[in-house]
């Protein structure tokens, strides 16, 4: 855990000052590369709703300015003297999580998303006590234990954001089995950012997915491109009635107020329900679906470390990415408001690297313009 308070450089970045939200180009010192750190030029940057809640103080707890981004895919330009497993110009990431204590029985577990010390990648405290900035900026410093190894085959820009969609669906899929469940059945609602993740992950794993949307309009690209098996919509109750008890697992996905009530009846007997979309407000769980069906409603937030490389390995392995559209620096607003209209498919990644040649001092005088 050793740290240099007093040795910072200057990074180019993206922040927003306020709670308009508006990303305005901003300078701000990181620390120097630790012996136990890792330096990534950092390539692209998924963009998550998330980064919508802070940028705008929906949780009252944003600590401006704020440079969001936890999708972070880049590579590799200084090791420390402690970091073994990654060397300049390897491919990696960086997600969710900066740090965790690295002590407690979850960090053993290697469940740092669930330390209670955990540090989140923007908006939270480092162990030196500093605010942490995240990935919509040219450079970061990580820990080694937060970084990922990006497989070769996948390409960075379609692989950022599965460090915050892909592992915010696996790690649920893991914990209650679904990677040993073949031919079970699962469904996913809402087909955004997490879920057309989650369809894909299910494909691999061997189920049968269903789509749960309120948007008819999403059926062809839904069976089609994510090669999902059918396809309901929630609003039409005679479509939602021939599918009762016929699902053993269901990942929620969405994060406006909804009732979990007729998506319970879905389930078969003992069947589970995972929410990971965030709503602000409380849900609609009524009961009697809960006990006529044994069945059980859980959560889960991002994953570990450890499951974090080996859903990347297994990215690799089938070959899976997200859809994303590329977004170039100056278009960071525009992207911003179109997600928050959610008209995305399925995510925005900022170019970071790219065409306008993000260098520090070519930022630095755009943002003196
Ligand atoms: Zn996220
Ligand atoms: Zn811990």
């Amino acid at each position: 855990m050793e740290v240099t308070p007093n040795h910072t450089q200057a990074v180019a970045g993206w922040a927003a000052m306020d709670e308009s939200g508006k990303m305005e180009p901003y300078i701000f010192k990181r620390r120097a590369n630790g012996v136990d750190d890792v330096t990534i030029k950092v390539q692209y940057c998924g963009m998550c709703h998330t980064d919508l809640h802070f940028i705008h103080n929906d949780w009252g707890i944003t600590m401006y300015p704020v440079v969001p981004g936890h999708e972070i895919a880049g590579v590799v330009t200084k090791v420390g003297t402690n970091v073994t497993g990654f060397k300049v110009g390897d491919r990696v990431g960086v997600g969710c999580i900066s740090a965790s204590c690295l002590d407690c029985e979850h960090c053993n577990r290697s469940e740092e998303n669930y330390c209670d010390k955990v540090a989140l990648t923007y908006n939270g405290i480092f162990w030196d006590g500093s605010v942490t900035y995240g990935g919509y900026s040219s450079m970061v410093v990580a820990h080694k234990r937060f970084v990922v190894r990006i497989p070769e085959n996948l390409p960075l820009d379609a692989a950022a954001p599965l460090l915050c969609a892909g592992i915010t669906v696996y790690s649920p899929m893991k914990h209650h089995g679904m990677l040993q469940a073949a031919g079970r059945r699962l469904g996913v609602v809402g087909l955004g950012g997490l879920g057309h993740v989650a369809v894909k992950f299910g494909k691999a794993f061997g189920l049968r997915v269903t789509v749960i949307s309120t948007s008819p309009a999403k059926e062809r690209e839904a069976r089609e491109n994510l090669k999902a098996d059918d396809f309901v919509v929630s609003t039409d109750q005679k479509q939602m009635q021939t599918m009762t008890r016929s699902l053993d697992y269901i990942i929620d996905t969405v994060s406006a107020k909804h009732s979990l009530g007729p998506i319970l009846e879905l389930l078969k007997v003992n069947g589970k329900l995972v929410l990971v979309g965030a709503p602000d407000k409380p849900v609609d769980l009524p009961s009697f679906p809960l006990i006529f069906g044994r069945r059980t409603v859980s959560g889960s937030m991002t994953g570990g470390m450890k499951e974090t490389q080996e859903m990347m390995d297994m990215c690799g392995e089938h070959g899976i990415t997200c859809d994303v559209e590329l977004v170039s620096t100056d278009g960071i607003n525009d992207a911003l408001r179109r997600l928050e209209r959610n008209d995305v498919r399925y995510r925005f990644v900022i170019d970071i690297a790219g065409g306008l040649g993000c260098t520090d001092t070519s930022l630095s005088s755009r943002s003196r313009m």
